[in-house]
């Protein structure tokens, strides 16, 4: 409860969450899901950041890598030639790109026609939509995906339950998403708390078109997860981070000066080798089995 009597409930464990620092920002101590308010203006703000291409342009190997090494695991479990695939909050569509080199049928759902029209212009099959949508309602898919989208969703139950019934017996679900599990997550929440916040709201997207809003550890998604109906039968990470690019990356908002920026750049190079192989990761993935 926080100063204004106002009570909030775990969508996971059903407790009661508990106020942190940020008045947006919640936590459940029982199961350790940390929520936010960020879908109200009054704390996300109104001028909003949207989607940049410069963006997404530095991340596009880093993407298509994460995408192989995510196909790849599933392809422990499942031949994936010929299967079809949902991937839901497909942006433009990278992922559906990787997914036809591995022989997948890949279908693709995204609310935003402005990111949705770039992928379509590459031939790519994508209903421009909010799942679940009529375009689909019909089909039978054996995958489903949710890259980066997941934590972004007001209602994860309602979207799983429409997700259970679309899956063929014997799909998969596949999750990515940030986790508050991460070093980085973990070391921004306590520059937070010694009041340097940039870095944190920047990983909760606040002050962007979609803010996150649930942050999951390993343990909580799953609980939420098997609710619904699906079994946890693998869980590895990505890497949020490449050399490659990083400096531009640092650089693509103009935002940081040149100083601030080489220094960054070089811190993250001495840590690179130790947040790589040993720290905690900060992007999870588990793939579950429609039970
Ligand atoms: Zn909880």
């Amino acid at each position: 409860m926080n100063s204004k009597g106002i009570q909030y409930v775990c969508i996971n464990c059903e407790n009661t969450l508990k106020s942190l620092e940020e008045e947006w920002l919640w936590h459940c101590q029982s199961c350790g899901l940390d929520v936010s308010l960020l879908d109200n203006e009054k704390y996300n703000g109104k001028d909003v950041i949207g989607w940049t291409e410069s963006a997404s342009l530095f991340l596009k190997e880093l993407r298509e890598n994460n995408a192989c090494k995510l196909l790849d695991l599933l392809s422990q479990y499942t031949d994936l030639k010929g299967k079809k695939l949902l991937d839901i909050g497909c942006a433009a569509g990278w992922f559906l790109s990787v997914a036809e080199k591995y022989q997948l049928i890949a279908i693709g759902i995204e609310p935003d026609t402005g990111i949705a029209q770039k992928g379509l212009d590459k031939g790519l099959d994508i209903k421009t939509a909010i799942f679940p949508d009529e375009s689909i309602i019909d089909s039978k898919f054996d995958i489903v995906t949710f890259n980066d989208v997941f934590e972004h969703i007001k209602e994860p139950f309602t979207i799983l339950s429409d997700v259970h019934q679309q899956l063929n017996e014997d799909g998969y679900l596949i999750i990515n998403l940030p986790t508050s599990d991460g070093f980085i997550y973990r070391l921004s929440r306590f520059l937070s708390k010694l009041c340097y916040k940039p870095l944190f709201h920047r990983l909760w997207q606040k002050g962007y078109v979609s803010p996150h809003l649930y942050y999951y550890s390993n343990t909580n998604l799953k609980s939420l997860v098997e609710k619904c109906g699906f079994k946890l039968v693998a869980k590895d990470h990505l890497d949020i981070l490449q050399i490659k690019n990083l400096y531009q990356r640092i650089n693509h908002e103009g935002k940081i000066n040149r100083i601030v920026s080489s220094t960054l750049y070089f811190s993250i190079i001495l840590v690179y080798p130790l947040y790589k192989y040993v720290l905690p990761p900060d992007i999870m993935v588990h793939i579950y089995r429609k039970d």
